[in-house]
């Protein structure tokens, strides 16, 4: 079954048609990558999918259910972004427990998956600390820890490691492997870094100027490329 489906996906602003005819599936349980350029329309793809921007015309599915017109919060997605605005007066703990503030489950409930999450990012030992005391890398991963906790179907990563350091960019590219492998929910993950896709993904789907170019494996995009753009993209010299 598809975790994610599109079927036509397309979205103009004004004039602008920024994401052309996109029909494409992201297995379930898989980590599927967008990539494409600065401005081919990533974000705006992966932003449709979680409900942030509605859809001007196409039919978007998550685990089989058809949400192109449902409301965020009931889409069972969560996103992280690249810029993880933590709340400072908070501590870890209550930042990843805040998103979990309209959720009806008891409070012990909560605060073991707060705990659960904690375990599997290795911030156990840090839930009592606020922001300011953490490292860049710990701090991404509180506010993975954030997506954790709501439990979702699909997690959607907006260029989430882009403010770290090339040495840490490695690290958590190896922790977002071994959280999926973890959790096995389907992820979504936008990049516009080559060795990101590569290393990361099931299947990419290379974007350029509203389209898929190509999609399949990382070494079928790479050994056997449909045109020069995907070539030259995803390493192999044309
Ligand atoms: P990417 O994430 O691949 O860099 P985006 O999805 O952010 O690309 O943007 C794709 C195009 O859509 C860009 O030309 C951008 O300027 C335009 N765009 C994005 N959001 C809006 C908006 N809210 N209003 C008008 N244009 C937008
Ligand atoms: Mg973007």
């Amino acid at each position: 079954m598809a975790g994610v489906k599109l079927t036509n996906v397309r979205k103009s602003f004004g004039p602008l048609e920024v994401i052309k005819d996109v029909s494409l599936e992201v297995p379930k349980g898989e980590f599927g990558v967008f990539v494409g350029p600065s401005g081919c329309g990533k974000s705006t793809l992966l932003r449709m999918i979680a409900g942030l921007e509605d859809t001007t015309g196409g039919r978007i599915e998550i685990g089989g259910r058809d949400v192109t017109t449902v409301e965020p919060a009931k889409r069972g997605v969560a996103m992280v972004f690249q810029s993880y605005a933590l709340y400072p007066h908070l501590s870890v703990a209550e930042n990843m427990a805040f998103s979990l503030r309209l959720s009806r489950a008891p409070k012990h409930e909560r605060e073991d998956k707060v705990r659960e999450a904690a375990r599997i990012l290795q911030l156990t030992d840090h839930l009592d600390k606020k922001p300011s005391a953490l490292s860049g890398g710990q701090r991404q991963r509180v506010a993975i820890g954030r997506a954790i906790v709501r439990e979702p179907e699909v997690f959607l990563f907006d260029e989430p490691l882009s403010n770290l350091d090339a040495e840490l960019r490695v690290q958590m590219r190896l922790e977002l492997t071994r959280l999926h492998r973890q959790i096995g929910a389907t992820m979504i993950y936008v990049t516009h870094d080559q060795v990101e896709a590569m290393t990361l993904a099931d299947d990419i789907y290379v974007l350029k100027g509203g389209h898929v170019m190509q999609s399949g494996r990382p070494l079928t995009l790479y050994d056997d490329p449909d045109n020069r753009f995907v070539a030259g993209f995803i390493g192999s010299p044309a």
